[in-house]
């Protein structure tokens, strides 16, 4: 595995960090996921992010990792970055959902009981609130470093005005903003706009999340839906729909894909080595459905350098 360093911390992450969004819950197999969290830390993948609302149901991705944490990981906790996050709705009522103090300060320690942690290593805000004041969201997160309920903090889509505003607070209030984790992948790329400049600048880390277009820009949607894949399973949630497995998306894979092969990657590793390329990025933040996934994406790693003809095919095919 290879380490990154984030930012201008003193926090390096592995280039590849593995999330549990899906797969993780309690509709899920748990002995699946023990296998596959096993397999990536011994690749050294280091990093898990979790948030309180993955599952479904919502809190019980965090309750698995725990069971799993308790079993097989304690004697490696200080060889592991656990991450978590609260920004969206995770119970009724005013109190659990946005960026409030109440709301935040509640939602991690409910966290901590879940996955039975004295802390996490990074603490986010999910996205940004438009109601709540910044300077309440940004001083809760400095707060909980200060407990030691966390100890690095960052924020996750924001976009550039308000990250350059939030990073600033943090800075003035001492707790500087570690990462911040945005969606990018080929298929969307947002934060070429500005983002990844503010984030430079200010020597935040970035770990993109949803790098594969949650599967799309692998080849497994190439001869329709999988029955075992994540469109067809209908999750909800911000999960990816059949409706989304379009012609037009498919014939781009279908060019993608055939630059891949020549390159002697899968769609897969291309598409994860693409955003790797960029040495600002610290990580690639992805999701696997079964651990062969984790031995199959990280082969991204042998190979994220790309001649300026096949960049020029892969934004023609992108545009
Ligand atoms: P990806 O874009 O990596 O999609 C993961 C899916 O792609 C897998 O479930 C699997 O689909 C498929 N896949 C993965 N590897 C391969 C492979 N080698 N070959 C073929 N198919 C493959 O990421 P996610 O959308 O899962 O997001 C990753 C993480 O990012 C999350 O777990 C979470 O931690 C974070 N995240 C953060 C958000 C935020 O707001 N901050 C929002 C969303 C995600 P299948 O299940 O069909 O096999």
């Amino acid at each position: 595995m290879e380490y990154r360093r984030c930012g201008n911390s003193g926090l390096k992450l592995p280039a590849v960090s593995l999330g549990l969004w899906h797969n993780f819950g309690h509709i899920d197999r748990l002995e699946n996921a023990r296998n596959i969290l096993r397999v990536a830390f011994d690749q050294g993948i280091t990093h898990f992010d979790l948030a309180n609302n993955y599952g479904p149901p919502a809190g019980s991705a965090e309750e698995n990792f725990g069971k799993i944490f308790r079993d097989d990981f304690i004697p490696y906790r200080d060889e592991l970055i656990i991450s978590s996050k609260a920004g969206w709705g995770m119970w009724p009522g005013p109190y659990g959902d946005w960026g409030s103090k109440k709301y935040l300060v509640a939602s991690l320690d409910q966290s901590l009981k879940r996955m039975g942690l004295d802390y996490v290593d990074i603490f986010y805000h999910h996205r940004p609130d438009p109601e709540t004041p910044l300077e309440e969201t940004m001083a809760t997160l400095d707060l909980m470093v200060r407990q030691g309920k966390a100890l690095y903090v960052g924020i996750s889509s924001y976009h550039p005005t308000e990250a350059t505003k939030a990073i600033k607070i943090l800075k003035e209030l001492g707790t500087p903003c570690l990462i911040h984790q945005p969606k990018y992948s080929m298929f969307d790329r947002w934060v070429e706009d500005g983002l990844l400049d503010v984030l430079k600048t200010n020597g935040v880390g970035c770990i993109p999340f949803s790098p594969l277009a949650q599967g799309l820009l692998t080849n497994k949607y190439l001869s329709g839906i999988p029955a075992d894949s994540r469109a067809s399973s209908h999750r909800g949630n911000g999960a990816i729909d059949e409706d989304q497995v379009s012609d037009d998306k498919i014939s781009k894979v279908r060019m993608l894909n055939e630059i891949a092969v020549a390159r002697g990657q899968n769609l897969a590793q291309m598409a994860l080595a693409w955003i790797l390329k960029n040495k600002n990025i610290t990580s690639v933040l992805i999701g696997v459905s079964k651990p062969e996934q984790v031995l199959d994406s990280i082969r991204c790693l042998e190979n994220y350098s790309f001649s300026d003809d096949e960049l020029k095919r892969i934004n023609k095919i992108l545009q």
